[in-house]
């Protein structure tokens, strides 16, 4: 069976950015069959560790964290990984948690700690053309084409 390609997000706070290099190091056989997404900094870091190219947003405290969930709310990330920091207040609390909004509203698997992490990228289903349901919500929106 072919591998599917997904489009993974992946974004990690500032003490916990060596925890998410030493997952993605770990799983770089893996994530190298997908597309990487991620926030400016974390981005940087796993390029250079991984040696794989990443598709580099903002920083997450200028609008990195807010590009990633405008990405999921037009479907176009198919999986979080989010190592958010719970012991340390963030400057921009509100857009994580808009992110976390988002991927929950649309439906997309998200792991914020490396147990998950790895529960999820390990899942038979990553290979499978999983078909995750994306809830029908509001109007006709903007599909990208010529703007009116
Ligand atoms: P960064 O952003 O990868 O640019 O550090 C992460 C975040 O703080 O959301």
């Amino acid at each position: 069976m072919d591998e599917v390609r997904h489009s993974i997000a992946l974004v990690a706070h500032d003490n916990k950015k060596v925890e998410l290099l030493r997952w993605a190091e770990f799983n770089r056989g893996t994530l190298a069959a997908h597309s990487l997404w991620a926030t400016g900094t974390t981005g940087t870091m796993l390029e250079f560790e991984l040696g794989l190219p990443v598709n580099r947003l903002l920083s997450g405290p200028v609008g990195g964290d807010q590009q990633i969930g405008a990405k999921i709310a037009e479907g176009l990330i198919d999986m979080l990984i989010f190592f958010w920091d719970p012991l340390e207040a963030q400057p921009h609390d509100p857009d994580v948690k808009a992110l976390l909004r988002l991927a929950a509203v649309w439906n997309v698997p998200m792991a914020c700690n490396v147990t998950t992490a790895d529960m999820m990228i390990s899942s038979p289903m990553m290979r499978e053309d999983y078909a995750a349901s994306r809830p029908v919500i509001g109007a006709r929106a903007w599909d990208g084409g010529e703007p009116a």
